[in-house]
């Protein structure tokens, strides 16, 4: 057993992973059997190969790898908590932990950021490491974006269209739907081909002030009214002239002639676009 720890313990070469004088508390105080000490001995020695198996599962070698790790893991969850969830009140930590009330929540945690150390399980110090690094900040900003569009849509919506159950699962709905490219659902086209459009482009000169200089919320199935909302399964992201081409009343199969018509408008203007004869929506009939 010691020897297996010893041999692990080469590659676990940080300075911080050396074993010190772990196997006696305060030497110079304590008396111990030599017993007690191959009993001491043994319990560590368990718990390093135990942690380091666990760390050579994951594939990481040294322990400045697992430290690395930990740290993505924590600004994973970092990034979860405070910008897809949002949690910035107690009412929303009493929801999410089932409290009673604020007061139960307030028994628990100090404040907001206690309640967010403890869920990452770090420090108030590191922390403020992640706070002000400069990736996070960077990605939080990204996400704050949407978080926009979010809110604009909700805001802008007839009563009951608007049927994302909160921004999490609108978040991982544009995550899911931009995974392989931020692409129009009908026509192909991707934003990036869109982006290379010329700005004496004409399409620039009409709405692109506006409208058209990103893909749009699509509603899939416009009719009959009650099944035109916004959620989860009926929407996907569309360009601006695909949008505005498929009026509420003409469905997605009747639309497909029209979509591979403005996908050959796209590339007549030399934006690639790769029209999808499989797509399924070309199968959805009103
Ligand atoms: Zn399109």
């Amino acid at each position: 057993m010691k020897d297996k720890a010893n041999s692990f313990m080469k590659d676990f070469n940080s300075p911080s992973c050396m074993v010190g004088d772990w196997n006696f508390k305060a030497p110079h105080i304590e008396k111990i059997t030599g017993e007690e000490y191959f009993k001491r001995v043994d319990e560590k020695t368990k718990e390093i190969i135990n942690g380091l198996e666990k760390a050579q599962k994951n594939q990481v070698s040294t322990a400045e790898e697992a430290l690395i790790r930990i740290k993505k893991r924590n600004i994973e969850r970092y990034i979860k908590i405070v910008a897809i969830e949002r949690i910035n009140t107690f009412n929303q930590i009493v929801i999410k932990k089932k409290f009673k009330n604020d007061d139960e929540a307030k028994e628990v945690y100090k404040n907001i950021d206690d309640y967010i150390c403890s869920e990452i399980g770090c420090s108030i110090d590191e922390l403020m490491d992640i706070r002000n690094d400069d990736m996070v900040k960077k990605e939080k900003n990204k996400i704050d974006e949407l978080h926009k569009k979010y809110s604009t849509k909700k805001s802008s919506s007839k009563k009951g269209e608007f049927q994302f159950i909160d921004f999490s699962e609108f978040y991982y709905w544009h995550f899911d739907k931009t995974k392989n490219g931020n692409i129009c659902c009908y026509c192909g086209v991707n934003q990036d081909e869109l982006n290379k459009l010329e700005n004496n482009n004409p399409m620039n000169k009409l709405k692109r002030i506006t409208r058209g200089k990103t893909l749009e919320i699509e509603r899939i199935i416009s009719f009959p009214e009650d099944k035109n909302i916004y959620s989860k399964e009926n929407c996907d992201y569309a360009c601006h002239v695909c949008n505005n081409a498929k009026s509420d009343f003409i469905s997605p199969n009747e639309f497909y002639l029209i979509a591979k018509g403005i996908s050959e408008m796209w590339k007549s203007k030399n934006i690639k676009c790769d029209f999808n004869e499989d797509n399924l929506y070309w199968k959805i009939e009103y």
